[in-house]
């Protein structure tokens, strides 16, 4: 999978991605988005080093051992090997649905995941960016996927391409007809409702964490719908300022003495009256 035309087709969706949000924004923004872009970006770019440096070699070479040694789950029975890229796809994304809520249920690893959090704004450019740290703490994670669910290079790398796909999407700021996004959102994760995770009322964020089936959300209960997309604040209220945000500063973040994430500065906690629940409402 990775092939010469998996990294234009990505290039390529980010690109058409920003002329959509350019062109049918979701939601207003806070900052310029010139200099959030430039900002993500960078915090991208780090980021990617250390995953050619640390996550690629280590899953891929652990990878083929797992294929050359029938290690894993999907090994203990003889299956077609379509099939088994297919289901190792879907194990991936439950596992990763898991660690997910660990990284903003377990404190030391929200210092790094809050980096992507604290962004004012929430489009395609969020989507990339993930502090080096984050990245880097993943990896013993990532070693027991590919061992315990038995993950061949191959359905490591199409895996990578479709997540990678799919949450490119669902950050982005894009306004999708509300008919269509309701009816993508039966199956995957869709803009709408990645935005009421990156809300800034607790209760909001501690929903919707899948990030390509919304199967696992809808098993695990946590799956919220009931929010008016034009309601939701994005960001986490301890980090509201521009100056809070600021490139070394978020770079910094995870190293630096932490803020108490879910009070504002004036310390109230912002809460939301709930409507009324229903699992089938995905509002505009
Ligand atoms: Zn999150």
């Amino acid at each position: 999978m990775r092939s010469w035309w998996s990294a234009p087709i990505v290039i390529g969706a980010f690109a058409a991605l920003v002329w959509l949000e350019w062109r049918r924004p979701l939601r207003s923004q806070v900052e310029p988005k010139l200099t959030r872009t430039a900002r993500n970006l960078t915090v991208a770019v780090i980021s990617a080093v250390a995953v050619l440096l640390m996550e690629a070699p280590v899953a891929l070479g652990l990878a083929a051992l797992v294929e050359r040694h029938d290690v894993g789950l999907l090994n203990l029975v003889q299956l077609p090997a379509w099939l088994k890229t297919i289901l190792a796809i879907v194990l991936l994304d439950y596992t990763l649905y898991l660690w997910h809520v660990l990284t903003h249920k377990v404190p030391l690893l929200w210092r790094f995941h809050l980096v992507h959090h604290v962004d004012l704004d929430l489009d395609a450019s969020t989507a990339l960016r993930f502090h080096f740290g984050e990245l880097a703490v993943s990896v013993p994670w990532r070693m027991a996927q590919v061992i315990v669910i038995g993950v061949s290079p191959l359905s490591y790398l199409t895996w990578q391409f479709f997540v990678f796909l799919s949450i490119l999407f669902h950050h982005s700021n894009v306004e999708l007809p509300i008919r269509l996004e309701k009816w993508i959102n039966r199956l995957f994760v869709t803009p709408r409702m990645h935005g009421i995770h990156h809300s800034m009322v607790r209760e909001e964020t501690d929903s919707n964490w899948s990030s390509g089936l919304t199967l696992w959300d809808r098993l695990h209960g946590t799956l919220r719908l009931n929010v008016p997309q034009r309601e939701v604040t994005i960001g986490v209220p301890a980090y509201r300022k521009a100056e809070d945000v600021e490139l070394l500063k978020i770079l910094l973040m995870p190293f630096r003495k932490q803020r108490s994430s879910w009070q504002l500065p004036d310390n109230g906690e912002p809460r939301r009256e709930r409507l009324p629940l229903s699992s089938g409402n995905l509002l505009p």
